[in-house]
């Protein structure tokens, strides 16, 4: 079995209490790797390491420490098909869809924010004539980088490469529930090069290494992705030791059809966002809604797509629904989806689990993708997050409602709106309360646009500028003329 190492001061090293937590793979249900189940000790020298390389990494020209990071995206690519392996083995999503966006995805990270510090400017504000301001933006310090399970090293890297790219230096902590590709990271920076203590990575588990990274004194900037429920005991730890705080959490996402839409595409790309890695993206389209007159035909659509769908073995190129993160998870989506009959709902696809799809799989966690129709606005049904391969679809009669419909959650991370009608949709993406809103599409990315959500699905924008700006501290220089 595979045993994992923290990656500490350039070095991949044991856990100093020497305990390890048992990874499964949940195509099988089996173990497959061991990783540390790393204490408040293991992060106090990730944390050492860092600030001891924050000095000379600050210091570091902008040119190299691109030259370093766009080394990393190369290994990345370079060793493509060996972390899609791990990764599909550590989460159970398809192999291809790990082969075409995951991995790619954490090379662009670092390709992206490796080029865009080479094109930094600065502001100047000239006050009347009498002063010159400029603005220097100078790295924060020792950046906490806490990531979640369902994108393992897709996100990681969407942290990591803006902060080491602003001359932070970094302790990770990914999920414990999956360590293996951040562990190949690890391996992949001592080979680029990168020099020890910059980047630093403590597996181990959320109450014990992340809480002691967030509360961690020499840590100055905390970057979370992951449940609301945890962001909100994590703004608790680091609000009274005034770090700096971003939260990415969870969703609970409108998908608006508009009788107009071309719906042939609205259907499919509906339950591509409803299904996409067994519905396990933060921005999974969980709730279908349709204009009345085209109501039977989107619910046809949509379970025959479900119906559709290949399970497979994850590790298999023909699968298109692998299996869920954990027993734990799937036990919470099959309570989900009891409370879903409970409050009158029809399942008119899936609500089950779903046999093995072959020997090796015999103890995996599969369930098949599942749309619920029938459930009022008020159900707990339409207003929590399941973040699993469950869809509802309902009805509305006008663009009012459509919108009064989308925003009665707590949440506000994305949103879609399929409509031919130009002047509707720019009306109702101005209305929605949401940190993006796709039109006709979905999970179309320009790192370029800042990312995030508002409500509870988090505070604080990651990508493009916002990710810059959230490494760098502004410092005013005013000089007299
Ligand atoms: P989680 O909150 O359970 O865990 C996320 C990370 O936080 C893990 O590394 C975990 O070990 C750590 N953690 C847990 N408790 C902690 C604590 N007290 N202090 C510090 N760290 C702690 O989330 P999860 O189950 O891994 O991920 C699923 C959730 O993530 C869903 O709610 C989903 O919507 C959300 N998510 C959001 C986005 C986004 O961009 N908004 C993206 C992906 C996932």
């Amino acid at each position: 079995m595979e045993r994992i190492a923290n990656y500490i001061a350039g070095e991949l090293v044991e856990p100093a209490g020497s305990s390890y937590l048992e990874s499964i793979e949940p195509a099988t249900g089996k173990a497959h790797a061991l990783a540390p189940d790393s204490d408040a000790g293991d992060v106090d020298s990730a944390v050492a390491a860092a600030a001891e390389a924050f000095p000379a990494w600050a210091a570091t020209p902008a040119e190299e420490r691109s030259k370093l990071l766009l080394r990393i995206a190369e290994l990345i690519e370079q060793n493509l098909e060996a972390l899609a392996q791990a990764e599909s083995r550590d989460t159970g999503k398809p192999i291809t869809l790990a082969r075409r966006v995951d991995i790619p995805r954490a090379a662009a990270n670092f390709r992206f924010f490796a080029t865009a510090i080479l094109h930094e400017k600065s502001e100047l504000h000239a006050t009347d004539h009498a002063a010159l301001n400029y603005t220097l933006r100078r790295p924060r310090g020792v950046a906490g980088l806490i990531s979640p399970w369902n994108l393992p090293l897709y996100l990681f890297t969407w942290k990591i490469a803006p902060a080491l790219a602003t001359g932070n230096t970094a302790v990770g902590k990914p999920s414990e529930v999956t360590p293996l590709t951040a562990f190949h990271l690890s391996k992949l920076c001592i080979e680029a090069g990168l020099p020890p203590g910059v980047l630093n990575i403590v597996h181990g588990r959320g109450g014990d290494a992340g809480a002691a990274l967030v509360a961690h004194p020499k840590v100055t900037a905390i970057s979370f992705t992951g449940g609301t429920k945890t962001g909100a005991a994590i703004a608790k730890a680091a609000a009274p030791k005034f770090k700096k705080l971003s939260l990415e959490l969870g969703g609970k996402n409108p998908n608006i059809i508009f009788a107009d839409a071309d719906m042939d595409l609205a259907i499919a790309e509906a339950a591509r966002a409803a299904f996409t890695n067994q519905g396990q993206i933060c921005l999974c389209g969980s709730r279908i809604l349709v204009e009345r007159s085209a109501y039977e035909r989107v619910v046809e659509g949509v379970a025959k797509a479900a119906k559709s769908l290949v399970i497979g073995d994850p590790m298999e190129d023909s699968t298109q629904h692998g299996a869920l993160v954990s027993r734990e998870h799937l036990e919470k989506v099959e309570t989900a989806v009891e409370l879903a009959r409970e409050e009158g709902g029809t399942v008119i696809a899936g609500g089950e689990r779903a046999p093995a799809p072959n020997e090796r799989c015999a103890g995996g966690y599969f369930y098949r993708p599942t749309v619920v129709t029938g459930l009022g606005a008020d159900c707990r049904t339409e207003r929590e997050e399941i973040f699993g391969p469950v869809v509802t679809i309902s009805s509305f009669e006008n663009e009012d409602e459509a919108i009064a419909r989308a925003n009665d959650t707590v949440y506000g991370l994305a949103s879609m709106v399929w409509t031919n009608d130009l002047r509707r949709a720019h009306r109702v993406a101005e209305r929605i309360e949401s940190g993006i809103v796709w039109i006709n599409c979905w999970m179309l990315r320009d790192l370029r646009t800042p990312f995030g959500g508002v409500k509870k699905s988090g505070v604080g924008r990651e990508g493009g500028e916002e990710a810059l700006r959230f490494f760098t501290e502004p410092k005013n220089v005013c000089v007299k003329m």
